[in-house]
């Protein structure tokens, strides 16, 4: 079977050289698809996961755009159409300075299982540019989201490919965004989710990303007699996964020690309570402050550029960004006692910290299963703008809830190992793969 993945590997990576993180994603879904396909021959003659790594369409585009000073200021855009053979296009826009094709290819080739895994009508695209929002003004936000948009409103559409929110791009950027698409285009579409309630966007979208991490965390803790009450909980990352991770983990009694950015952690031992969060909320969303503000505020520690894996805990959330967990980190979490890893972003485990997990027989949730509630509440958005019609709160957290009880179900079911583990990473790959790998064979070539 190696001999079989490394095969098909070196033919993907000779075809896209120089985008370790695309070929990462890609492999990781290869080691349990390819033995998989081997016993399902349709897929095979097909050649469908070799036509899956392809992408339907790439677009990158400039974005000039002028800052404060007057001065010309230029940006690489992006949009990966990865596939649409269940649904239109969808999937976030990423600002961030470490934005390149690779990155999003992976996330668009991640995006295209999870979006499978909601059961929702949706294909899976990623996007995004290599702009670096930190300390940019107001002004300089809006500017640059109405250039990028600028280009990317001809490759969009609410039935061609509907972009929403990830690092960088929140609920200001999206509203930017919309309206400049509205502006060049005259008319008022579900073309974005992640929209302010007032205009077409969905109640919950919000927290639907970090509730739904915990919802999931406690399916797998449900199958053991176990829940997430009193439960000691580390957290990476603070913006809005985190937020939300940490909020619905107040909320059923589990006690949150930690939250990162970019600069190092904050350990709270006390643990992290609705007031304390609250100030958490107001720092990173309007004040658009650093986490180290927290450890001067509630008297606790901050400590520079470390990740907070070496805190003793029950559950891990890794909710900040891909390849922050490694195998020493992942060593580190098993020995120190933690039963239960839940990805609140995006490939933030590298493949040998998985295995770490694998071997030591822990609950390891992968974000495309984990992480599925946000993009699922993006499909409920869709589905009431078509509608032109809102559900209200209990609607939706029921809905996502149902949607996350189904992602666990089905995880389990291709998952389960003959000595009764759960290896949910596998259980995901091939639940999210079979119902797109239907659908193209159905549409034929
Ligand atoms: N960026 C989120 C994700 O990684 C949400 C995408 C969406 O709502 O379209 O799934």
């Amino acid at each position: 079977m190696n001999q079989t993945i490394n095969e098909f590997m070196s033919k993907v990576a000779s075809r896209n050289t120089h985008e370790p993180e695309f070929l990462q994603a890609v492999y990781e879904v290869a080691e349990s698809i390819i033995p998989f396909t081997e016993e399902n021959l349709k897929y095979k003659v097909n050649k469908v996961l070799e036509r899956i790594v392809e992408p339907e369409r790439v677009v990158i585009f400039r974005v000039p755009w002028l800052n404060d000073k007057g001065e010309v200021e230029v940006n690489r855009g992006f949009r990966v159409q990865m596939n649409s053979a269940i649904g239109p296009y969808k999937g976030g826009l990423r600002f961030h300075p470490s934005v390149t094709l690779s990155v999003l290819k992976f996330l668009a080739f991640e995006q295209v299982f999870k979006n499978s895994l909601t059961g929702l009508p949706m294909g899976g695209g990623k996007g995004g540019a290599d702009f670096d929002p930190k300390g940019k003004s107001d002004a300089e936000v809006m500017k640059f989201c109405q250039s990028f948009m600028t280009e990317l409103y001809r490759h969009v559409g609410a039935d061609v490919d509907v972009p929403a929110g990830d690092i960088g791009v929140g609920a200001r950027e999206i509203g930017y965004l919309f309206g400049q698409y509205k502006r060049i285009k005259g008319e008022f579409t579900g073309v974005l989710t992640g929209k302010g309630f007032e205009w077409g966007g969905s109640l919950i979208r919000q927290e639907a990303t970090g509730y739904g991490v915990v919802y999931f965390v406690e399916e797998m803790l449900n199958v053991k007699n176990d829940s997430l009450k009193g439960k000691t909980v580390v957290i990476s990352g603070s913006g809005n996964v985190a937020q939300f991770t940490v909020e619905k983990c107040i909320q059923v009694g589990a006690k949150v020690l930690t939250m990162s950015d970019s600069e190092g952690f904050v350990y709270d031992p006390a643990g992290i309570d609705a007031e304390k969060l609250k100030f958490i909320m107001e720092l990173k969303n309007v004040r658009r402050g650093r986490i180290k503000e927290y450890a001067d505020a509630f008297n606790c520690q901050f400590f520079p550029n470390e990740k907070p894996w070496g805190i003793k805990c029950d559950i891990a959330f890794p909710n900040a960004t891909q390849n922050e967990l490694d195998e020493s980190d992942a060593e580190l979490l098993v020995s120190n006692g933690c039963i239960c890893v839940a990805e609140g972003a995006n490939m933030p485990t590298t493949p040998q910290a998985i295995h770490v997990f694998e071997r030591a027989k822990i609950l390891y949730a992968p974000g495309k299963a984990a992480n599925a509630g946000g993009v699922a509440v993006s499909g409920l958005e869709m589905s009431q703008n078509s509608q032109r019609y809102s559900w209200d709160r209990e609607e939706i957290d029921g809905k996502l809830k149902v949607i996350i009880s189904q992602i666990h179900k089905t995880c389990m079911k291709y998952g389960e190992e003959a000595d009764g583990y759960i290896n949910y990473g596998k259980g995901a790959n091939i639940a999210g793969f079979v119902k797109v790998a239907d659908a193209m064979i159905a549409q034929g070539i």
